[in-house]
């Protein structure tokens, strides 16, 4: 399907869109870029025989000579790519993995399971070459006993690859993630006992896969992107543990890893950023120019070394940027249906998942683009027994049943 076929012709803003939902001046824009794309695209792929967003590729243009050298800047973020994230496809995918048939898609459980094989037919419909277990989509990891409620002793990543267009830097991987599961079915709150988990983090796990179209139907970037939805966040970061523990692809080819978890509600101008500086100065500049040219406005409060809640520690970024790993983690923020049955599709602000996915598709591209790897410069941050002591002992919010807690799993605290 090119560009414009999903039709929804009017908005809530009275702008007429055509086709999805992009003024007539950005999507001038856009047809004009996708003409000098086409243009180099058939540059680049006579010179290196790569495919680049699908351009073809004119017999009357001479092929440049073969010296290997290809195109010396980056490319600025693809209008293109950014057209493909809309509002609509968020939603739908969404309403699918929040729905109550999934049961709220705990670790280890039927829903759970339900959810990693829609997720894995997703990418599967995208094209995305699939990177789990025997070319498969799905990445199986035991769970330990003390994963309360869970069916089977077992449960899984969703991992796929998008393959850069430059055969220089395409051996080096962005990885971008969200955590799938969520707390399952558990006490009823006013008769309801499906913790949906809409936000937490259906929000992020459909801006990543959004994401996955953008690049899959858009240009590609130089370097290949790691496409990782982690299981069993909520019993511990469980999924992301053991995918850094045992990675696809040698884990020093994974240049940064960019991770979202709850962008659907609060402020819908603005996003918590964590972690962004903390191993590599030049991604925390990259986000803020990024979030600047997609005007929205970016908090670092959540991101201060003695905040109470030590979130840096407490999320699937975590396991990354524990080696080393340049990591930013996306948050919107908590808010009182969180971890409860509540948290329900009804409550979430979809243009705001729109524009964190947007955000995550330009620092992406930002970061897989550019001729030479982020700099690390500084320090990856001490194992979770030397963090913080308030990072381990964040107490646990009373809540009637399920009162909100941070929001990622207080099980993390595995024995170092
Ligand atoms: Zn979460």
């Amino acid at each position: 399907m090119t560009k414009g076929l999903r039709e929804s012709l009017t908005s809530n803003d009275g702008c007429l869109r055509r086709p999805r939902t992009i003024p007539l001046c950005r999507r001038l824009a856009a047809v004009a870029t996708a003409l000098a794309l086409s243009a180099a695209a058939c540059v680049h792929r006579n010179d290196s025989g790569a495919e680049d967003g699908g351009a073809k590729a004119t017999e009357s243009k001479p092929a440049p000579p073969s010296t290997g050298t290809l195109r010396a800047g980056p490319r600025e973020v693809p209008e293109q790519g950014l057209q493909v994230i809309d509002r609509s496809d968020l939603r739908a995918r969404l309403a699918a993995l929040a729905a109550d048939s999934m049961e709220g898609r705990r670790a280890g459980t039927r829903g759970g399971d339900k959810a990693a094989a829609y997720l894995a037919s997703e990418l599967e419909k995208l094209g995305v070459e699939p990177a789990g277990d025997a070319s498969s989509y799905l990445q199986r990891f035991h769970l330990p006993p003390t994963v309360p409620r869970a069916e089977r002793d077992s449960t899984q990543n969703v991992v796929g690859i998008v393959r850069g267009s430059d055969p220089r830097l395409a051996d080096e991987y962005v990885a971008i993630g969200a955590h799938y599961d969520h707390v399952g079915i558990g006490a009823p709150v006013d008769g309801d006992s499906i913790y949906n988990g809409a936000d937490d983090d259906a929000s992020g796990t459909v801006s990543v896969l959004e994401v996955a179209e953008a690049l899959t139907q858009g240009p590609r970037p130089r370097r290949s992107v790691l496409l990782v939805f982690h299981g069993g966040e909520e019993a511990g970061l469980l999924g992301s543990q053991h995918f850094t523990d045992r990675p696809p692809v040698p884990i020093e080819k994974v240049v940064a890893q960019l991770n979202v978890d709850m962008v659907g509600r609060n402020s819908p101008d603005s996003l918590s950023i964590i972690g962004a500086g903390r191993i590599s100065s030049e991604l925390d500049r990259i986000i803020r120019r990024e979030a600047a040219a997609g005007g929205l406005s970016l908090d670092y409060t959540l991101d201060a070394p003695d905040h109470p809640e030590q979130l840096y520690y407490r999320s699937d970024h975590y396991n990354y940027a524990r080696l080393g790993i340049p990591v930013a983690f996306l948050f919107a923020g908590l808010h009182p249906d969180y971890h409860l049955p509540s948290d329900e599709i009804e409550r979430i602000d979809m243009a705001k998942v729109e524009r964190a996915a947007e955000l995550l598709y330009r620092v992406l591209w930002a970061v897989a683009e550019r001729p030479e790897r982020l700099e690390r410069d500084r320090a990856a941050p001490p194992p979770t027994s030397q963090a913080p002591t308030t990072a381990r002992s964040v107490p646990r919010r009373s809540r009637p049943r399920e009162a909100p807690r941070s929001p990622v799993s207080d099980e993390r605290r595995r024995p170092e």
